[in-house]
């Protein structure tokens, strides 16, 4: 196999990758790889001083591929495709990999990890360019057709609005029953709207619009093709009648299974042990009016501490199981926190006739 000549360019970021990453380390390993013809930092490869230098390196240097280590290729993979093509190289000849969100600011804490992770993320991004090939762009004709599998709030929501861009739409649900998990909670944060108000809310605006198809208890069982055209067979109901379908795009909205913590973990499997929606359901049908008390060792919710409260209470709740993480009591945060879903949860317990007002004051907008 031929020699290859690829240049490596390794962004800092102003400091929001070379602060948690030894950029200067990595771009020495990489000039030692094979086929790594250059190896270079700079402060903000984005800028078009950096690029213009980019593109005399390329020249000067003949290098044939090229890659830049920086953000996320959403952010910037055109600006280097197109510098890519001014220098006079084949834009696709062009590789970004990302070092920013998904190993500077992952790992802030753990600059020897993040640096090694770096590297092996380089090198990963050099071999995927000696493996490359000129390519010229074509154009497909797409059908304007898309598949959006669960019909969840986020799968409703889709459809909808493919619809009113005027894409016909097949909604893929594998239970009977549309809407998620929420189609059945109450109040939820911020508006205090009901989860399954809103559900009923959009099923109604569902069943008025001609384009969509709705397939409850379906499954896909097979995919084939590629964007443009994906022929894609679903399992109808449960006497198994398969029927396939083409479509031009396939939107993937799932949705979550909630934690449910080992035995034992976090007293997982005591009486009154409930994870945070089971703990959702015990408060959507609890009677307006009466009070309802946790007795919670501790928890953290928004930063604030919540003092333990005991008293009456609807279902005997003696600790809550994040969905999120492990707990995060009695003093700080894991690492792993997401900071949204006990808020989630909590919040609209303010608005209701509840003896627990809001103690950490108004919920933040997400
Ligand atoms: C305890 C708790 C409290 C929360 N409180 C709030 C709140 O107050 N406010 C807020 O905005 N958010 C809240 N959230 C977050 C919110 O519940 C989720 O963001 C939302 O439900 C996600 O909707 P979804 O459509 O993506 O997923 P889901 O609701 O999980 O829906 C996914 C759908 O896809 C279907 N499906 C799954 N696999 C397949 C398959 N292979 N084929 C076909 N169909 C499939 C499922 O049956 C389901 O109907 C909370 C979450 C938790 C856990
Ligand atoms: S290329 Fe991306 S990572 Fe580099 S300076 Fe620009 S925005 Fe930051």
């Amino acid at each position: 196999m031929s020699q290859r000549r690829i240049g490596a360019f390794i962004c800092e970021c102003g400091g929001n990758i070379s602060d948690h990453v030894d950029v200067k380390r990595v771009a020495e390993v990489i000039e030692g790889e094979p086929d790594v013809a250059v190896a270079k930092v700079a402060m903000f490869t984005c800028s078009d001083a950096t690029q213009q230098e980019i593109i005399e390196t390329i020249q000067e240097e003949k290098l044939d591929g090229i890659v830049v280590a920086s953000c996320s290729p959403k952010l910037h993979l055109e600006t280097f495709r197109a510098m890519a093509s001014r220098a006079g190289l084949n834009r696709f000849l062009y590789n970004q990999v990302n070092i920013r969100e998904q190993c500077s600011w992952a790992h802030t804490h753990q600059r020897e990890g993040a640096t090694a992770k770096a590297i092996r993320l380089v090198r990963a991004g050099i071999a995927r360019t000696r493996a490359g090939r000129s390519l010229e762009t074509i154009r497909v004709q797409t059908l304007p057709r898309v598949m959006v599998i669960g019909a969840g709030v986020a799968g409703l929501r889709a459809a909808l609005s493919l619809d009113s861009l005027g894409i016909e739409v097949l909604l893929v649900e594998r239970s009977e029953r549309p809407g998620g998990h929420i189609a059945s909670w109450g109040p939820l944060f911020p508006n205090n709207r009901s989860g399954e108000e809103l559900i009923s809310e959009l099923l109604d605006q569902l069943h008025r619009r001609s384009g969509i198809q709705l397939y409850t208890g379906a499954e896909v069982v097979e995919r084939a093709g590629a964007v443009g055209d994906f022929s894609v067979t679903l399992r109808l109901g449960d006497g198994g009648d398969v029927k396939r379908f083409h479509v031009g795009a396939i939107v993937v909205a799932t949705g979550f299974s909630p934690y449910e913590p080992a035995a034992q973990e976090l007293g997982w499997g005591l009486p009154g042990v409930l994870t945070l929606e089971e703990l959702r359901r015990t408060l959507d049908g609890a009677e307006e009016g009466r009070p309802i008390l946790l007795c919670m060792s501790t928890a953290w919710v928004v930063g604030r501490h919540l003092e333990p409260r005991m008293g009456t209470i609807t279902a005997p709740v003696s600790a809550v199981a994040r969905r999120c993480t492990p707990p995060c009591w009695p003093t700080s945060r894991t690492p792993t926190c997401v900071s949204t879903t006990c808020i989630e949860t909590f919040a609209p317990m303010g608005s209701r006739s509840c003896s627990w007002r809001r103690p950490w004051g108004e919920a933040p907008s997400l």
